[in-house]
């Protein structure tokens, strides 16, 4: 009987070797000693082991939480923290003097912060792995963030907008003039949409310049030109953008807005000069995104007249499509959804085990399940976007000029056949590209 149960364990497959380069020493020679040191370290197979299950998992974070009583292991995966093994104290004490050694940061101090980065190789792929670690009330917490040093490309319809979106958000990219807001909820999928709504935008036939801080640089996307403002010595991009327009550039890029002259100059230039803006703001939804640029109290009738669309997102984990589960949806829930009866033969929902009882072959003995290998067991294996792009018309324009507020924007938005978020996911779930549980876990962020 130990036999048999012996081979029904989901074998353990071996995880590929993880390679660490050693960064933040001020040469190249006390990195690779640094290297040398983390390697004599007995917890080293246990640091490398701890990079391997994450990146293995497709995890862009990984959280160690030191207690007396041993460390907690967590992973975020596409955006969703997981429980990994718990380390006992002694093992989670040498692995982090590994992750410290090879970051050049000081080993025995386990209370300031102490931020830094290595580099990690993985199953064919780079990436740089920042470290930061902190004194905590419990013990200390540390996080480790992967970025892959060659992103993967994505177009924006890959991240899951429909064509007739998309080509209503390029029909507006294209305009001459008119005002832009992008926006997603924060720690959303801002930085993604934003870099990929101006990959949309023809930057060799126009002119595009941006006014950004010089310590909050964005991602350089091509043809782009940045000029730099200095926050934290006072400025915005008001100080930079005259200057900027002396050349008549023909769109004007503002990540952030911060203070009323900037909004002022950029409707001056769409208004009365025929320029495209664009601007990114943390919102949930596009009528909050609309709210919050009126918030920096710009002159809000020329506002009104220059904003054109608000483009939203929302991340939403796509059902693992090897092990999605159908079910025929009741009359009732498919109203509660608005979905029509007869539209829809079975939804979709993340795997679910059948229940303990069940999992007894006829002689009695467990039986054990193997696990999905695509997404882990979590059911889910990455992740698309919510999109919700909202044309202002000038029904929308005398709302924000007389009653801005949130329901009267939505309200006015809705009777012009608007679609919001919601709808949106429900298309998705629908569609059986993602569940009703994650659309609920979603909407309630
Ligand atoms: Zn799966």
């Amino acid at each position: 009987m130990a036999k048999k149960q012996q081979e029904e364990q989901p074998v353990e497959v071996p995880l590929p070797p993880v390679t660490l380069i050693p960064m933040g020493a001020p040469d190249k020679q006390q990195d690779q000693s640094n290297l040398l040191a983390a390697k004599q370290s007995p917890a080293f197979p246990i640091a490398n082991g701890l990079l391997a299950h994450c990146l293995n998992r497709r995890g862009e974070r990984l959280m160690l939480d030191y207690a007396a009583e041993g460390v907690a292991v967590r992973f975020e995966i596409d955006g969703v923290w997981m429980n990994g093994d718990p380390l006992d104290r002694q093992s989670g004490d040498a692995a982090l003097a590994v992750f410290k050694k090879v970051t050049n940061l000081n080993v025995q101090d386990r209370r300031s912060r102490q931020d830094g980065k290595f580099g990690v190789e993985f199953a064919g792929g780079k990436y740089v792995a920042s470290f930061t670690s902190q004194g905590v009330k419990t013990g200390e917490r540390v996080v480790i963030t992967f970025k892959p040093k060659k992103p993967k490309f994505l177009r924006i319809e890959e991240l899951g907008m429909r064509d007739k979106m998309r080509a209503k958000l390029k029909e507006q990219i294209d305009a001459d003039a008119g005002f832009i807001i992008v926006s997603a909820p924060v720690g959303g999928g801002l930085t993604t949409t934003w870099n990929l709504t101006l990959e949309t935008a023809d930057r060799l036939m126009r002119d595009f310049v941006s006014a950004e801080d010089k310590d909050n640089k964005e991602d350089e996307v091509i043809n782009v030109g940045p000029k730099y403002y200095d926050r934290a010595a006072g400025q915005s991009p008001a100080d930079v953008l005259p200057q900027m327009i002396l050349k008549e550039p023909d769109v004007l890029v503002v990540p952030e807005l911060t203070n009323a002259e900037t909004v002022q100059i950029l409707c001056e230039q769409v208004n009365k000069y025929n320029k495209l803006a664009f601007t990114k703001v943390n919102a949930k939804e596009a009528a909050e995104a609309l709210l919050k640029v009126f918030a920096y109290k710009g002159p809000a009738a020329e506002l009104a007249k220059s904003v054109t669309a608000v483009l939203n997102v929302r991340l939403i984990r796509r059902l693992c499509d090897q092990c999605k589960q159908s079910f025929q949806p009741p009359p009732q829930l498919l109203q509660k959804l608005g979905i029509p009866a007869g539209r829809v033969q079975v939804l979709f929902q993340e795997y679910k085990p059948p229940p303990p009882e069940e999992l007894i072959d006829e002689k009695g003995n467990p039986i054990v399940l193997p696990i999905c290998q695509k997404c882990n067991g979590i059911g889910y294996a990455g992740r698309i976007g919510l999109f919700e792009l909202l044309i202002i018309d000038d029904q929308i324009r005398a709302a924000l000029t007389n009653s801005p507020n949130l329901e009267t924007i939505k309200r006015v938005a809705k009777a012009a056949g608007h679609r919001s978020i919601q709808e949106e996911g429900i298309l998705q779930v629908a569609q059986g590209v993602t569940s009703i549980n994650e659309l609920q876990r979603v909407l309630k962020q």
